[in-house]
């Protein structure tokens, strides 16, 4: 279904859960009040039977932490089923990755992204409040090694931590794609690293760009792709595809806005649900406010609205 922009809205994320085993100090407050996992996974297959009706073909599955609902495998089983979505895909902090690998490959995911700041065992545990550096590099292995196609994103804290990050992607193999922070939740009190400065860090070996089909721009390294999506720096919505449904029931057009719908209460009502999918698609802003903070009327933190 196409915006009244003539964007053609085809992708849906949707945050399971609020609750998250690690507290990123940009993303989640240490006193930070949850609503845990609102919709079960009967209904999160059937707002998906209807996101599929307005168009969408694509859906990623995010949090909070996705992988710590006991019935995560069972709800992309159920999206990956439903006519008319043709991928599920799932970003994770990585931590339970490992254990998680092949149940998600037999489920039939599409791709998984893992968020990695750091290589650095300290800075990983300043940054997330947990040290769990060592299971998340495994559970990027152990997906790799499933056969997933799987890459990391990071939102760079560290400067010096930019090529260590690249070398480690190339090592094993995976691409990586550095994102820069947004001023939504806790972002909103940092200062971003901006891609432009990332970028001329890269050695003459890394020339080579160009543009994937999402909003990333990427380089050629050593093997992989090393892509950027640069929310502050180069604005992308003119191509923005997604909708966001919230760990609250709430759908959602932009990240910044508190613009949307409380479908949780229509699920098994397909034509208000229709209408509902209808009516957010049809609002969806010409772009987001980022450079105006004071604008930003989203006031829920990335954990619920997913990322
Ligand atoms: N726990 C999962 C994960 O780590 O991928 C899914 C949820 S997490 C909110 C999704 C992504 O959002 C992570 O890569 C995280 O770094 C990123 N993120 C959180 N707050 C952000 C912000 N203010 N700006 C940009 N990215 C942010």
């Amino acid at each position: 279904m196409k915006d009244k922009f003539g964007r053609e809205i085809d992708y849906l994320r949707i945050s399971v859960t609020d609750r998250c085993d690690l507290r990123c100090v940009y993303c989640l407050p240490q006193n930070a009040d949850f609503c845990g996992a609102a919709l079960g996974a009967d209904e999160l297959a059937e707002i998906c039977g209807a996101a599929a009706g307005a168009g969408i073909t694509k859906v990623k599955i995010t949090g909070g932490e996705p992988l710590l609902r006991k019935d995560i495998i069972h709800i992309i089983r159920q999206i990956k089923q439903t006519e008319g979505i043709k991928s599920v895909t799932l970003t994770t902090n990585g931590v339970l990755a490992a254990k998680y690998a092949k149940a998600l490959l037999e489920a039939g995911i599409n791709s998984v992204n893992v968020s990695l700041d750091t290589l650095d065992r300290s800075k990983y545990q300043k940054i997330t409040g947990k040290d769990c550096l060592h299971a998340v590099t495994e559970g990027i292995k152990a997906l790799k090694g499933c056969g997933i196609d799987v890459r990391i994103n990071t939102v760079l804290q560290y400067k010096d931590d930019f090529l260590p990050l690249i070398s480690f992607a190339e090592k094993i193999g995976v691409d990586i794609r550095f994102i820069e922070l947004m001023p939504i939740g806790c972002g909103a009190g940092f200062k971003p690293l901006l891609n432009t400065e990332l970028k001329s860090m890269l050695g003459e070996a890394y020339k080579l760009s160009f543009k994937g089909n999402g909003p990333a721009v990427y380089y050629k390294g050593r093997g992989i792709k090393i892509g950027f999506i640069s929310p502050i720096s180069r604005t992308f919505c003119d191509s923005c595809n997604r909708i966001r449904l919230t760990s609250d029931g709430y759908l959602k057009s932009c990240l910044c806005y508190e613009d949307g719908i409380y479908i949780k209460d229509i699920i098994y009502d397909r034509e208000k649900l229709a209408a509902a999918f209808a009516k957010v698609i049809e609002s969806k802003p010409k772009e987001h406010c980022f450079s105006d903070k004071s604008k930003i009327t989203e006031k829920r933190g990335m954990n619920k609205i997913g990322g």
